[in-house]
């Protein structure tokens, strides 16, 4: 590790959308370590297809509000959802300053799109690649940051304590298995979410919940590790690995779900939970592994011009869906629980903040809104930087001896990792 300091005003674990935000928003003089267990471009931030929401405007926000705490099952936090809301409108204009492109009409106008359990048109997005198109331009600034390193095939497996506060964190590299310390004065955990511990997932398998069992180990308080949400259209296949996602928005523009009649079956609008438990049925009643969703109805135009990626890769797979419905059945695709956070991104740890889908501020309640999850990984990831900063002057770095032949059994402790997320999952489930 001769080439790598081992000392940082900030450790950041995670490069997605969440993890570029805090580091951007950080001082230019501020030293930061970004870490990420595999390229730094395999983040399910780049995989976000159907967009990101923002307030339309004051006569929205009543509107905004109660899509969002319908969605939720109104377990939502208010007070998280109106701060989520209310900076939307600044978050955006944040990422069109640096660069990045979302669908305009011919007097250079936002376009909006909708997805289910919206009540308006009120997502931005860029094809059907909008993660790729926000967190490439964050992350091409990030490199060109010289205070900020970016750490790829490594792995946070714990983090360090000092005097009852967070001092960094124990990173592995995933190539050598190489074990070494890094100290901070701040450390954020924004690793993502769940996926990799399903089956059946949208997500890339590496993001497995890592700083959800590191924050438990610690009693760092987390909650509602049993909410999780079910993508109601991946498409169907019987080979193993992630589930492509076949964007929500497909339905907001018209395409309808059919049973294997042929025959229509539920509001392919109402929220993501609905649909599922909609299909699923179906599915059961008909005995079938796969239900079908026709994007005839969306018009070949919009296809094309809306759908590239959605429209190339089910070609690959064998199906024209100018000309024909395609298989299509539930996944996981998000975590509304995680570390559980304040209005700035604090954990129940002095000095550690988590942001992102590993973090739980209550903004989604049981369900998420669709589109509101990268809007919301930029909202608290910012608020955390800012937090920082104003902190930053104030607080050293503590260097703490690390044992580190307790990771070096790393398969054992992966398996230890995910039981505990598990098993604290299950126990919320009863306690339901
Ligand atoms: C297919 C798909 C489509 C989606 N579409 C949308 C959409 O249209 N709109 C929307 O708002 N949301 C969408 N989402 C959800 C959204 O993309 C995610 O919630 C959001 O990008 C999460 O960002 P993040 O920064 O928290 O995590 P991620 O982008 O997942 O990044 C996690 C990072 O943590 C790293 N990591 C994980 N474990 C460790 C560890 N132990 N040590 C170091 N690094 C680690 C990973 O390598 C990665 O860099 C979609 C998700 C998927 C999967």
């Amino acid at each position: 590790m001769a080439e790598l300091q081992q000392n940082y005003d900030v450790l950041i674990a995670g490069t997605g959308v969440a993890g570029l935000m805090c580091a951007l928003n950080l001082p230019r003089e501020a030293r930061i370590l970004m870490l990420t267990k595999a390229a730094v471009d395999e983040s399910d931030s780049f995989l976000a297809q159907g967009g990101i929401c923002m307030l339309r405007g004051e006569d929205d926000y009543q509107s905004y509000f109660e899509d969002t705490m319908r969605a939720g099952h109104y377990e939502n936090d208010e007070a998280a959802v109106r701060q989520m809301i209310l900076s939307s409108p600044q978050i955006i204009r944040e990422l069109v300053a640096d660069g990045v492109d979302f669908a305009r009409d011919e007097e250079g106008n936002f376009r909006f799109t909708r997805e289910g359990g919206h009540s308006r048109s009120r997502i931005l997005f860029h094809d059907d690649v909008t993660g790729k198109e926000i967190t490439g331009k964050l992350l091409r600034l990030a490199r060109s940051r010289s205070n900020v390193k970016i750490l790829e095939y490594a792995e946070l497996v714990d983090i360090l304590l000092s005097d009852g506060e967070c001092a960094g964190g124990v990173v592995r590299r995933t190539e050598s298995g190489e074990l070494f310390p890094v100290y901070a004065a701040f450390t954020l955990l924004a690793t993502g979410g769940v996926g990799g511990l399903y089956e059946h997932s949208t997500n890339f398998r590496h993001l497995t919940g890592d700083a959800l069992a590191i924050a438990m180990k610690h009693g760092v308080a987390v909650e509602h590790l049993n909410y999780v949400q079910i993508h109601p259209t991946t498409f169907y296949s019987e080979k193993h690995g992630r589930r492509f996602l076949i964007s929500e928005s497909v339905r907001g523009e018209g395409a309808v779900l059919l049973d294997k009649e042929g025959k229509r079956f539920c509001n392919e609008l109402l929220p993501r939970d609905i649909v599922t438990g909609e299909i699923r049925a179906r599915m059961r009643k008909d005995g079938t592994k796969h239900v079908w969703l026709d994007m005839r109805p969306v018009g070949e135009k919009t296809i094309l011009e809306h759908f590239p990626t959605i429209y190339a890769r089910c070609q690959r797979e064998g199906y024209d869906v100018l000309k024909q419905p395609i298989p299509v059945v539930p996944a996981q695709h998000y975590f509304m629980g995680g570390i559980k956070v304040d209005a700035d991104a604090h954990t129940s740890l002095g000095r550690l903040y988590a942001a992102g889908e590993t973090a739980c501020n209550g903004v989604h309640g049981k369900n998420r809104l669709a589109s509101n999850s990268l809007l919301e990984s930029l909202v608290w990831a910012k608020r955390a930087a800012l937090d920082m900063s104003a902190k930053l002057k104030e607080v050293s770095v503590k260097e703490v001896p690390a044992d580190l032949s307790q990771y070096e059994d790393y398969g054992r402790m992966k398996e230890n990792y995910a039981k505990s997320i598990r098993e604290e999952a299950e126990r919320e489930d009863c306690l339901d």
